[in-house]
């Protein structure tokens, strides 16, 4: 889709873009191509999109895969979108999908193969987590993140970007940031670059075994721990986890000592598994 298209199709379904959306429509077919290639949609897979907007991704991604389904909250997009997706049988939800009930997806779609988005940037983090916890085991998600993110990202343990994201992704499976797109590839264009990155879920570890922390993506109370940990980033672990009222400093003393913590040690100092392990303990589910 170019510049051009995007202006026509807006023009001629009388639409815009909104600002407070994050609509920032791709407009370069080389990067949607390349965002594509990177999906490696076929004929036997399970697609989800989130905003597909104007369907810059959603043509190629619902003609190529076995069944494509796309949550959008602009329901200005209605007309346009079940014009483009109509004939290739694809669905579109009109709803808020930081709202939205996964589980209302039924059958092989309620678990995808490949999940999309150019990600509206003012909801990134939530949107990118609620995933993660309503699709733990899809195997491959490719995002549009504003570049700045890949530093919370792609951060590496004892780094000052380490956080809950870092963390969450890293449990996921492995990510990779692919390519930068900047500002001139979308309409209107955002004053800032962007990065296509691709996360593949692990479903077995080194030994062959399942994905031991499959659990924790279930369980949203886990990644409240994780963000609790870093709530007060200038502080001992202990002291900012406990801050929240969840856990006592006890009870968190007592969990670092039993993995071998220093009761000092600071949350940007453990690494992504011991918040697994930190959890299993506060929550007396040691070995599950
Ligand atoms: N996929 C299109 C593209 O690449 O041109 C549009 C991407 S635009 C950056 C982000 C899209 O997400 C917009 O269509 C916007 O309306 C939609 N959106 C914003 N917030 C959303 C939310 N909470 N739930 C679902 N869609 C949302």
């Amino acid at each position: 889709m170019s510049k051009q298209e995007v202006l026509t199709i807006l023009e001629n379904y009388g639409l815009s873009a909104t600002r407070s959306l994050g609509q920032n429509f791709l407009c370069n077919d080389a990067v949607i191509d390349e965002i594509l290639d990177l999906a490696k949609i076929t004929k036997s897979k399970q697609v989800l999109e989130i905003g597909p907007g104007i369907g810059a991704l959603s043509e190629k991604a619902a003609s190529s895969a076995a069944a494509y389904t796309a949550v959008e909250i602009d329901q200005t997009f209605t007309t346009r979108l079940h014009n483009l997706l109509d004939p290739l049988g694809g669905e579109v939800i009109f709803q808020d999908y930081l709202k939205w009930d996964a589980d209302s997806l039924s059958g092989e779609k309620r678990n995808p193969d490949v999940i999309l988005s150019n990600l509206p940037y003012y909801v990134m983090t939530p949107i990118m987590v609620k995933l993660m916890q309503d699709f733990p085991l899809c195997p491959k998600m490719v995002f549009m993140v504003e570049e700045e993110a890949c530093d919370r990202i792609f951060a590496m343990p004892g780094s000052k970007q380490y956080g809950p994201l870092a963390i969450l992704t890293d449990l996921f499976g492995r990510k990779e940031k692919c390519f930068n797109v900047d500002g001139g590839s979308f309409y209107p264009a955002p004053n800032t670059t962007s990065s296509v990155i691709r996360i593949e879920r692990s479903l077995s570890n080194e030994d062959g075994q399942s994905n031991p922390h499959v659990s924790c993506f279930r369980d949203a109370e886990w990644f409240s721990m994780v963000t609790g940990a870093f709530a007060l980033r200038r502080k001992t672990l202990v002291n900012s986890l406990s801050s929240g009222g969840k856990y006592s400093k006890n009870q968190i003393l007592s969990a670092l000592s039993e993995m071998g913590q220093r009761e000092t040690v600071r949350s940007e100092d453990l690494l992504p598994t011991d918040f697994v392990v930190l959890y299993q303990i506060l929550r007396g589910r040691k070995g599950e």
